[in-house]
C-alpha cells in the first residue's frame, strides 16, 4: 500500500506486532536507502519475534566474525603489493594508490563475506524482517508492504488520510459464512 507520508510525518501502526498479531512491546526498524536518503519508520513487533530478529545462524555469526580480519588481511597485503610493483615511482604516487587499492580490496572483501552471511539467515528471521517492509519511497509517498493482510488492513483504517492507492493485491478475506 502506499502512503502519503512526507518525511517526519509518522505512520500509526495497532499496537499488534507485524509479524504474528500478538500484542507489541518492541519496534521492528523499517528502512529504505536510496542514495543518500533513508526513509524509517518503527513499527511494532512482540518480544518473541524480536528475539528471532536477533538471532543469528551459526554460518553467519561465523562469516561476519571473520570478515573484519579478512578485510584487513587484504587490505594491508594489497597494499604492500602495490608498494612494490610500483617502487621506481616517487612516494607522492606510490603511497595514495596503495592505500587506495588496499581500502578497496578490504571493502570489497568485506562486503562479499557480508553478503554470505546474509544468504545464511534463519529462515524465521527473515520472516520476521519481511513481515513488514518499506518498498520504495519518494520524497512524498512512501509504500509498505505486510506479509499479514489483517494488519495492513488495520493499517490503512488507521492512517485514513495517507493511504493513495493500494497495488492489485489478491487479497483473501477470511472465510466469511453469511447465511
Ligand atoms: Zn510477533
Amino acid at each position: 500500500m502506499t502512503l502519503r507520508v512526507r518525511p517526519g510525518e509518522t505512520v500509526r501502526f495497532p499496537a499488534q506486532c507485524v509479524a504474528c498479531g500478538r500484542p507489541a512491546r518492541e519496534r521492528l526498524s523499517l528502512q529504505k536507502r536510496r542514495g543518500q536518503v533513508t526513509r524509517r519508520v518503527d513499527a511494532p513487533l512482540c518480544t518473541d519475534c524480536a528475539r528471532q530478529l536477533a538471532r543469528r545462524s551459526g554460518q553467519e555469526e561465523r562469516l561476519l566474525r571473520l570478515s573484519w580480519p579478512a578485510a584487513s588481511l587484504t587490505a594491508v597485503a594489497l597494499g604492500l603489493l602495490a608498494a612494490l610493483a610500483l617502487s621506481g615511482v616517487g612516494w607522492w604516487l606510490r603511497l595514495p594508490v596503495a592505500v587506495g587499492l588496499g581500502l578497496g580490496g578490504g571493502a570489497f572483501i568485506r562486503w562479499a563475506l557480508a553478503r554470505r552471511a546474509a544468504a545464511a539467515e534463519l529462515p524465521e528471521r527473515r520472516a520476521v524482517r519481511q513481515a513488514a517492509q518499506i518498498v520504495d519511497f519518494t520524497w512524498r509517498d512512501m509504500t509498505l508492504a505486510f506479509t499479514n493482510h489483517e494488519l495492513a488492513d488495520r493499517v490503512r483504517e488507521l492512517n485514513p488520510g495517507l493511504v493513495v492507492d493500494e497495488p492489485a493485491v489478491k487479497s483473501t478475506p477470511p472465510a466469511e459464512t453469511t447465511n
